[in-house]
C-alpha cells in the first residue's frame, strides 16, 4: 500500500515536471479568443485596427427581426456591430422598404466583440462591415431553422460573368443606389458582373457608382462598409474610392481571365487562421478582458424606437493609438486598394 502511494506519489511529480517543462504555451489565436465571446464589450463605442485585423467594443445588436428585415443564420451570433452600424442598417432598411424593396435579410456583421472569426470572412473585423443579400425579405417570419437552411439566390448567370436578367430588377438596383446614398458608407462590394449592370443601364445621377466595388463573391449579397466612426482614433481608415464612377479599364480588369486564374503553388493558410492576438491592436485585449453587458436584450436594437442604454452607461476605455500604416494589411482586406492589382484570390 505505501509502495503504491510512493509510485503515486513519483508519478504526479514526474507529470509536474514534464508540465513545467513544456514550453510557454504557443500563442493564442485571435479567432479562438473573439469566436469565444457571446457578449460584446461593456465599454463605450469604439473600433480599433483595420476592417481585417482588428475589433471593437461597446457593439450592439440588430434584433434578429424588426419591422423590415429578418436576420439570417442566427446560429452564429454575427449580428454585431458598431452602433453606428447597427443605427444604420435600421434606417436602411426603413428607407429601402419606403422605396419599394420588401425588407432586408441580414447577413453576417460581426461577432460581438468583433475580430478574426472561426469561418468565413477577412474582414467584418471592427463592427462596420455588414452582408445584405440580394434576394428579398419573404412577407412571413421565417423560422430559425429556415434562417439556417436558406439559401440566397445568385444574381450571376452560372457560368458567367454577367447578371441574370431574369433575376435581376429595377428594385436591385435602387436598393444599392439607397445603400450608396448614405454619406457614413464608404463602399459598396458587389459581384464585377452586377457592377457591370450598374454601368450599363444606371441614367442620371452616376455619382453614386463611385462607392458600388467590384470583388470576387457578392453574387448572393452585397456588403456595406462605413467608414470610421468619429470618436474612433485607433481605427485605421481606407485609401479613398477613385472619383469616377470606376466604369472604366478597372471594371475591364474584372473581365479578363486574370483575376480568376486559380492560385498556383502550395495553398497558403488564410490570415484568419493564423492570426496571433498580438497581431491585433492593444486596444483588443482590453475589449476582451473588458466587461459584459447585463443581457443580450439592453445591447439590442429592435427598431421599435427604443435604444439599447449601454451607450450612455458605459465606462470609459482608453483609446489605443492609431496602428502605424500595414501594407500587409491592405492586401488582407477584402478590398484592393486599386484595380488592377494582383492580389491573392480570397474567400467570401
Ligand atoms: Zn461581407
Amino acid at each position: 500500500m505505501r509502495h503504491f502511494r510512493l509510485v503515486r506519489l513519483a508519478a504526479a511529480g514526474l507529470m509536474f515536471s514534464l508540465a513545467s517543462a513544456v514550453p510557454a504555451k504557443a500563442e493564442q489565436l485571435a479567432k479562438t479568443a473573439f469566436g469565444a465571446q457571446a457578449l460584446p464589450a461593456a465599454t463605450e463605442p469604439a473600433s480599433y485596427g483595420f476592417y481585417s485585423k482588428g475589433c471593437f467594443g461597446g457593439g450592439i445588436a440588430i434584433a434578429s427581426d424588426g419591422p423590415h428585415w429578418q436576420a439570417m443564420r442566427l446560429s452564429r451570433n454575427r449580428r454585431w456591430g458598431h452602433p453606428d452600424l447597427i443605427r444604420l442598417l435600421e434606417q436602411f432598411s426603413r428607407d429601402a422598404a419606403a422605396d419599394g424593396w420588401p425588407g432586408l435579410l441580414i447577413g453576417d456583421i460581426s461577432q460581438p466583440r468583433g475580430g478574426p472569426m472561426l469561418t468565413g470572412h477577412a474582414s467584418h473585423q471592427i463592427g462596420l462591415d455588414a452582408d445584405i443579400w440580394f434576394t428579398p425579405m419573404p412577407a412571413r417570419c421565417m423560422s430559425v431553422a429556415e434562417r439556417e437552411r436558406v439559401s440566397a439566390v445568385s444574381m450571376i448567370r452560372d457560368g458567367t460573368l454577367f447578371v441574370d436578367d431574369r433575376r435581376w430588377t429595377p428594385a436591385h438596383e435602387a436598393v444599392l443606389r439607397r445603400a450608396a446614398s448614405y454619406p457614413q458608407v464608404e463602399r459598396v462590394l458587389v459581384h464585377p458582373g452586377i457592377k457591370k449592370k450598374l454601368c450599363d443601364t444606371v441614367r442620371g445621377d452616376r455619382s453614386w457608382l463611385r462607392k458600388i466595388r467590384p470583388f470576387w463573391g457578392h453574387d448572393y449579397h452585397f456588403h456595406i462598409r462605413i467608414g470610421c466612426p468619429k470618436g474612433s482614433v485607433g481605427c485605421k481608415a481606407q485609401d479613398p474610392t477613385p472619383r469616377s464612377d470606376g466604369c472604366d479599364k478597372s471594371l475591364a480588369w474584372w473581365f479578363t481571365e486574370e483575376p480568376w486564374r486559380p492560385a498556383t503553388g502550395p495553398e497558403k493558410p488564410k490570415a484568419r487562421d493564423v492570426m496571433p492576438l498580438s497581431a491585433l491592436p492593444a486596444a483588443c485585449q482590453a475589449v476582451l478582458k473588458a466587461p459584459s453587458p447585463a443581457s443580450e436584450a439592453v445591447v439590442t436594437l429592435t427598431g421599435s424606437g427604443s435604444q439599447p442604454a449601454i451607450a450612455s452607461a458605459a465606462p470609459a476605455m482608453p483609446l489605443a493609438s492609431s496602428q502605424s500604416a500595414d501594407p500587409a494589411a491592405l492586401l488582407l482586406s477584402l478590398q484592393p486598394a486599386q484595380v488592377p492589382l494582383p492580389t491573392p484570390r480570397p474567400y467570401r
